[in-house]
């Protein structure tokens, strides 16, 4: 018998039991499915061996540099090229996203580059109704469509937040909880006593062009050390194994019941607070011989606001324009990203065209050298902890790794506390 069992052996499961065994805990981790990592993963494609799920990681409050650090892969955080992604609002007519924004919150509603966008009439209205309303509007518990929706109106809403927040969490921000997502907004909100004046002031104190950072090689490299310092600290892991159930002090699998402290860093395993429908993500990864793409021309990538005319993809990542060492290894070709809400069958078309329409170039079939698809699922809930077991992950976190892997940490700590107890 462990110590611990971790059920999941995601980001959040790998990260808990790293540091439990660190403190000379035994830790036994359960993973459903063949391999570890969860969101984070590799696949192949056009012979070149990239991210398959997540590939960047916010640099808020240094939480993930740290550990990444730790791992031995201090040297190879890399930045993304600083131009910038653009915007497919509803016209179908892409345009820069407009720079002073936090979450496509623009930090000066009347803008040139947000009336570009949502135009002049409601960046007017945006402006006047934030300005006017008391900066305590923004509770808590409130999702962060409800505080862009009451305080900047729909037009911002829709065609600047939604793009982006969907582009980021494949999520609709009338899904997200504020402080998960955005976490000190609403604190700055009070401060200021407007959203734009919050976002403006956020985005001055972070330093510049370090919102995001990637890893030379993929982000799943942080999954490779996680793993192999697992194995170094005699962790016992076991894929292919399902936790059916869990109580304070036991995890039940097909096979046999295993007693130790119980951490939940796997989605849908607990009665639940709440439950939507399961969310999915289906990524067209696109390998092109496209010399017409060498100039980057939308940057970035482009998000894309929901019912923008004549393209079916949430989001596109222009990744060899993005990261550096990724045009180094595709030489000539170039990559390209694509992410959907549903699952089109004819998926590879699909994506050519959208990626056609999105980066505003011609890309004929023949210039397709290679195509992936991967669909990733979860269950959208948001659990609560029965007492004496431990949950981490972004069910309980939020989502994306900033929020999972500081989440898991501090979780750890009161796991030692209530093992030493
Ligand atoms: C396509 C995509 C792109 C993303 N891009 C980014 C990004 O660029 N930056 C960022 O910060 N975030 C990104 N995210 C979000 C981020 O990847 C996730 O928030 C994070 O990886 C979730 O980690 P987790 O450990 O909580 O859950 P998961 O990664 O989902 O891990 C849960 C694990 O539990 C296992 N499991 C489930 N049920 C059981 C069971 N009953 N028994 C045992 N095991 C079980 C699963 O197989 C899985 O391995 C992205 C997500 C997706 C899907």
């Amino acid at each position: 018998m462990s110590d611990v069992v971790v059920v999941g052996g995601g980001i959040a499961g790998l990260v808990i039991a790293r540091r439990l065994l660190i403190e000379g805990r035994s830790v036994t981790i359960l993973e459903a499915s063949g391999r570890l990592g969860g969101s984070i993963g590799r696949h192949s494609v056009g012979g070149i061996s990239l991210d398959s799920g997540a590939e960047s990681f916010a640099t808020r409050g240094g939480t993930v540099a740290a550990l990444v650090r730790d791992l031995g892969l201090g040297d190879e955080i890399v930045q993304p090229n600083p131009a910038g992604a653009w915007l497919m609002p509803t016209t179908g007519r892409a345009v820069p996203l407009p720079a002073t924004s936090l979450l496509g919150i623009p930090g000066s509603p009347v803008a040139a580059d947000v009336i570009n966008v949502i135009g002049t009439s409601a960046a007017l209205r945006a402006f006047a109704m934030d300005a006017l309303l008391p900066g305590t509007v923004g509770a808590k518990g409130a999702s962060l469509g409800e505080l862009v929706r009451r305080r900047m109106g729909d037009a911002v809403l829709e065609q600047l937040v939604s793009p982006v927040v969907h582009g980021v969490h494949s999520a609709s921000p009338d899904d997200l909880d504020l402080d998960r997502v955005a976490p000190h907004l609403r604190a700055s909100l009070r401060r200021e006593g407007s959203l734009a004046r919050a976002v403006r002031s956020m985005r001055a104190s972070a330093p510049a062009g370090t919102a995001v950072a990637g890893i030379r090689g993929g982000l799943v490299r942080i999954v490779d050390e996680l793993v192999a310092d697992l194995e170094r600290f005699g962790a016992d892991i076991r894929p292919d194994t399902r936790a059916l159930s869990v109580t304070v002090g036991s995890v039940t699998t097909a096979e046999e019941v295993l007693g130790g402290h119980v951490v939940v860093a796997a989605p849908g395993v607990l009665e639940t607070a709440s439950r939507l429908p399961t969310r999915t993500v289906t990524l067209a990864t696109l390998v092109l011989d496209a010399p017409q793409l060498d100039a980057a021309p939308r940057g970035t990538g482009v998000l894309v606001a929901q019912g923008a005319v004549g393209v079916r993809a949430r989001a596109l990542t222009h990744a060899t324009a993005k990261w550096a060492w990724l045009a180094e290894r595709s030489g000539d070709k170039h990559i390209v990203r694509l992410s959907y809400a549903d699952d089109p069958a004819d998926l590879p078309e699909i994506a050519r065209a959208d990626a056609a329409a999105l980066l505003g170039v011609t890309i004929e079939p023949g210039a397709v050298v290679d195509f992936a698809r991967v669909q990733w699922s979860r269950p959208n809930v948001t659990e609560v902890a029965p007492p004496g077991v431990t949950v981490v992950g972004e069910t309980v976190a939020g989502t994306g790794l900033a929020n999972i892997i500081g989440h898991s940490q501090t979780q750890a700590e009161s796991v030692l506390v209530q093992l030493a107890g």
